[in-house]
């Protein structure tokens, strides 16, 4: 991949077969309605292809599908030996399509082709390969006992499980869903975004491929306020997992206490604080400023929203941060040098206005960016922006956008950092920049969120659990962590005579 062009890739796509079916009982089916939607490419608008629109009838033939594999034993009673020998061919499959993959995934979500190729990609196969090896290393337990008995504490898959994903990040959030809930031995469901249903499609065969069992995998596109309704509502699905806003999640929760209590399990939104004092590398800082807001168009659950800057600094690091800024102009994603692509869509870029007008309103100084632009693309693409003089009881500071829009808030002590840092209702990530180790990690041990940075943003790889705080959800993806999500735990005490 690395020496292909623009036009390589553009003639790749042209020749794309895309399968837009459902995926159910290891076959691409239609949806019962015969009903699709042409989704179309955020780069251009233009058309990509047909996609099944699956309807509450094709979720309960999926239910019914994945119940049976689930009590066959077929994959839930296999030696976790074997699982893992499935889940990392599947890992190679997805390596040896990589390209294929990494071009649908740019076409289907708008993001660079450098990202997907370089990032979701080679990640989604890492979190396959890293659970499946993970997953005959586990023991269960022996509980402390008197010597008259033995008490077992095992861990069991929950059975069907729903997997609810958003159209940020469609393949990342597919394999840590799916990763973990398939490597211990549950039947899945998974609906992707209905902006974003391709790439989950198209590794469902590869699974196939790779020897997963008939019903133990479905994918099935469909509207998240029927179909994914319809799922989290459903009686006979042991467990959801979702990630999304926090809006949709607070809902899924609720439905999961209408049905029946359904194990459920929240990644959700966030506005994550970026702390930067005096004594930090500020060049490196401001590079990172930039990444983490403006890393896939700000459409980042873990964004680095709110720049909360040391009062001394703060118009020296803005200046080095609006430079910063420049490189992330967007273009189109099919350019190997494309930094940022368009929006997600005509409605996420509306968004993204709108919350700029309210900046202005609100009084923050407007200092970059803060218009669409590449008019005649066809696409949604937004500057890169930044708004200086900030207060946290701004709607700017304390509402998701979900675009490339940051906030920059001055502060004059670690103390009040941390205020405004844990001013906010979500709590998912964040970072603090210091050279002065004392105050770098109280700061990073102070704020309430799930994954904090010292002197980077983004840092993190399979081995750590990530998730979020307070509104920003429950549950954990990623890491040994994530098992603890789709699997019960159960006690066989045991007298001995
Ligand atoms: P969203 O509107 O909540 O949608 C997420 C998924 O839920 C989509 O598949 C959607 O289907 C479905 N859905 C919508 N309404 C539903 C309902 N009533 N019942 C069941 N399912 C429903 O979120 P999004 O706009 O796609 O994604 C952006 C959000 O995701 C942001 O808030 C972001 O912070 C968050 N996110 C969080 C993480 C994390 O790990 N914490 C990671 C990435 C993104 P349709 O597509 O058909 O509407």
């Amino acid at each position: 991949m690395l020496d292909k062009t623009i036009k390589d890739w553009s003639s790749e796509a042209a020749a794309l077969e895309i399968e837009g079916r459902a995926f159910i009982d290891g076959q691409y089916r239609d949806a019962l309605s015969g009903e699709t939607r042409t989704t179309m490419s955020p780069a251009n608008g233009q058309d990509l292809a047909d996609v099944a629109v699956c309807g509450t009838e094709d979720a309960d033939r999926a239910v019914v599908v994945a119940r049976s594999a689930f009590e066959s034993g077929v994959w839930a009673a296999m030696a976790p030996a074997d699982r893992k020998t499935v889940l990392v061919r599947w890992a190679q499959l997805i390596e040896d399509h990589a390209d294929e993959i990494a071009l649908l995934e740019c076409l289907d979500a708008g993001k660079p082709i450098t990202d997907t190729s370089g990032g979701d990609v080679p990640a989604a196969a890492r979190t396959i390969r890293w659970s499946g090896e993970a997953i005959d290393k586990v023991y269960d337990q022996v509980a402390p006992t008197p010597a008259n008995c033995l008490a077992l504490v095992q861990r069991l898959p929950l059975g069907v499980v729903a997997a609810i994903v958003p159209w940020n990040f469609p393949l990342t959030t597919t394999a840590w869903k799916l990763a973990p809930s398939l490597a211990t031995g549950n039947s899945v469901i998974l609906k992707p975004a209905s902006n974003t249903p391709l790439t989950a499609l198209r590794i469902a065969g590869l699974a196939s491929e790779a020897g997963l069992p008939d019903g133990v995998l479905q994918v099935l596109p469909g509207p998240g306020g029927s179909l994914g309704r319809h799922l989290a509502l459903h009686q006979d699905i042991d467990g959801l997992t979702f990630t999304g806003s926090t809006e949709v999640g607070k809902q899924l929760m609720q439905y999961a206490g209408q049905s029946n209590l359904k194990r459920t399990f929240l990644e959700l939104g966030g506005k994550s604080p970026n702390i930067v004092f005096a004594d930090a590398n500020l060049e490196k800082a401001a590079a990172f400023a930039a990444i983490a807001v403006f890393f896939n168009g700000g459409q980042t659950c873990t964004a680095g929203t709110r720049l909360i800057v040391e009062d001394g600094i703060r118009e020296r690091f803005v200046d080095m941060v609006i430079a910063q800024s420049k490189k992330w102009m967007p273009g189109n994603p099919l350019d190997p040098a494309t930094t940022m692509g368009p929006m997600i869509d005509a409605g996420q870029l509306q968004t993204v206005a709108n919350y700029v007008a309210v900046g202005q309103e609100e009084g923050a100084s407007l200092v970059a960016g803060g218009k669409q632009i590449m008019l005649d693309s066809g696409g949604s693409y937004h500057e890169p922006t930044i708004f200086n003089d900030v207060d946290n009881g701004m709607r700017i500071a304390r509402e998701e956008i979900f675009g490339p829009v940051m906030s920059v808030i001055g502060f004059k002590d670690a103390e009040e950092a941390v205020a405004i840092a844990n001013d906010s209702i979500y709590g998912l990530a964040g970072a603090v920049w210091s050279n002065n180790i004392n105050t770098a990690h109280k700061v990073a041990a102070a704020v309430r969120v799930g994954t904090m940075g010292i002197n980077n943003y983004f840092g993190g790889d399979m081995t750590v659990p990530f998730g979020g705080f307070k509104q920003s959800g429950n549950g954990r993806d990623k890491s040994m962590h994530a098992f603890d999500d789709y699997t019960e735990l159960k006690t066989i005490w045991i007298e001995l005579d």
